[in-house]
């Protein structure tokens, strides 16, 4: 932490009402490519969360009422000094999330494009004149800020994951509290310093750090004042939050889990869909949501594929995300690669054949080698539960309608992708895939200005876009009576 260009971005208390707010309790920020501890950090309790509620619920008059454009310039400052500080940020992210740093760097670009994006677009919240049925009425849509918006964020991508909601949320005209992931608070607060310095006001962007997650959740799903939840996590979390708001009919969103197939067709360019797979797959050492988690390859092409695909997995570089060369870190926890382990070590007793990896690697307990398993089907763990490490799982199929049924067999929605040369199947595939996001011919698919989001228990909502701004309006009607001479 010694090496930031700017010492001041390493924070260690909440962000609340514009202050840094300390707390009796401290918790501890792990290095994941090593386990040393980072730095002590204020550790906030649920009456701290319920501090930064009413403090965004004070400041949500003033902000809501500025016009967009004055929303927009500091948005846009806030962007400017994102990119400023982008070696810093990603610094503070690989130290505590442990992704190569040039991932990090990649992430603090894409986390500040949606603020980028978000400024611009919240300029153009339009209404709408609808025709009446009388003669005597007209009828006019406006589109107002939902409110206080809370959002609880996981450790996956630290800085990305908030930026995507916080931005919309104030481009809209929301204030916003976070309650970061504990494994990775340090990305958050330096945001919440940044946002400070492009002179976002006291209240509107608030940053609670806490371990207690069930109680300061409590408080951002259930206090009164805040109109709207946003989340981003597991199924299971987002299922209880979800019940949590109903007790005061929030709005929500939810970006859960994924298990996203990727189809290799019989007609598709082998060497481009290796690629594909990969950035797909090995990204943040397979632990993002929309990850693939099952290749699924025409028999005809199996073993070709099977074997380039191999092939280039064993030339990926492990080691520590600070070092140059690397190009997997560390997982997240020690649990976390054990959970990965389990999957592997139950599908090979399934019949799953090893073809490369499936054990630790020698950098530590974090650390899970590349690896690749042939013979899968869809009904062994590894490919039936979300992996979230760096395993590829490839399963055989016999016919289009086959992988459809295949990919189609989960209870997640998030992304597929699937690579063919065949225009009519292009199309036929990609509508009776039930996913939100479809990658065709491409493995990396999330940018600012596409919509984000999922379908089934993958959750609601979509982040990014102009759909992006619509989970953070509210849609209100008049009526004007008495238009008649
Ligand atoms: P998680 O266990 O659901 O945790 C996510 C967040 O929820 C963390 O901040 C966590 O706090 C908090 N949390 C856990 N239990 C809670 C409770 N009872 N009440 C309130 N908050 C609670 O998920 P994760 O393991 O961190 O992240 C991986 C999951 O996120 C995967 O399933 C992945 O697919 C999904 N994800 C989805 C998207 C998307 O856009 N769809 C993007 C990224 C990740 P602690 O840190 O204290 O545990």
């Amino acid at each position: 932490m010694q090496n930031l260009n700017d010492a001041k971005l390493l924070k260690t208390a909440s962000y609340i009402d514009g202050c840094w707010v300390e707390s009796d309790a401290q918790l501890s920020v792990c290095n994941p490519a090593g386990g040393d501890v980072l730095v002590d950090i204020s550790d906030a309790s649920p009456a701290q969360a319920e501090e930064a509620v009413l403090a965004a619920s004070k400041a949500l008059a003033a902000w809501s009422g500025k016009t967009a454009q004055q929303r927009s310039v500091l948005l846009r400052a806030w962007y400017d000094l994102m990119i400023k500080h982008q070696d810093d940020l990603a610094r503070i992210l690989t130290l505590e999330q442990g992704k190569p740093l040039a991932e990090a760097k990649g992430e603090i670009a894409y986390g500040a494009s949606f603020i980028e994006w978000f400024a611009e677009e919240g300029k153009r919240i339009y209404g709408d004149v609808i025709p009446a049925p009388g003669i005597d009425k007209r009828i006019l849509v406006i589109k107002q800020p939902v409110g206080v918006v809370s959002a609880i964020t996981p450790w996956n991508f630290p800085n990305a994951m908030i930026a995507r909601k916080a931005a919309a949320a104030l481009a809209a005209g929301c204030t916003f509290v976070v309650r970061p992931a504990t494994q990775t608070p340090l990305s958050a607060l330096a945001m919440a310093e940044l946002a400070a310095r492009a002179g976002i006001p006291a209240g509107v962007f608030n940053v609670v750090v806490g371990s207690d997650a069930n109680g300061l959740g409590k408080v951002l799903t259930e206090h009164p004042a805040v109109a709207k939840f946003t989340f981003t996590g597991s199924t299971a979390v987002g299922k209880k939050l979800i019940a949590q708001c109903a007790s005061t009919v929030k709005k929500v969103s939810m970006e859960l889990g994924g298990n996203a197939p990727f189809i290799v067709f019989e007609d598709a360019d082998l060497n481009a869909a290796v690629q594909g797979a990969l950035v797909s797959k090995y990204r943040n050492a397979g632990q993002t949501c929309v990850c693939t988690n099952r290749i699924l390859v025409h028999q005809d092409i199996y073993p070709q594929f099977c074997e380039k695909y191999t092939q280039a997995v064993a030339e990926l570089k492990l080691g520590s995300g600070l070092d140059q060369d690397t190009q997997i870190g560390p997982m997240i926890s020690a649990k976390a690669a054990q959970d990965v382990d389990a999957l592997v070590q139950q599908s090979i007793a399934q019949g799953a054949k090893l073809v490369l990896g499936g054990s630790y690697a020698k950098q530590g307990d974090n650390f899970y080698l590349p690896t690749v398993m042939t013979d899968v089907t869809n009904d062994m763990p590894i490919a039936c539960n979300e992996i979230f490490g760096p395993v590829s799982p490839i399963i055989r199929f016999s016919d289009e309608q086959h992988a459809i049924k295949l990919a189609n067999d989960t209870q997640y929605g998030l992304a597929a992708y699937f690579y063919s040369r065949d225009i009519g199947r292009i199309f036929r595939v990609a509508e009776a895939l039930d996913y939100g996001m479809i990658g065709i011919n491409e493995g990396l698919i999330s940018n600012a200005t596409a919509p984000f989001g999922g379908m089934k228990q993958s959750g609601n909502g979509r982040e990014g876009s102009h759909y992006g701004l619509d989970d953070y309006l509210e849609i209100k009607y008049l009526c004007l009576g008495g238009m008649e001479q």
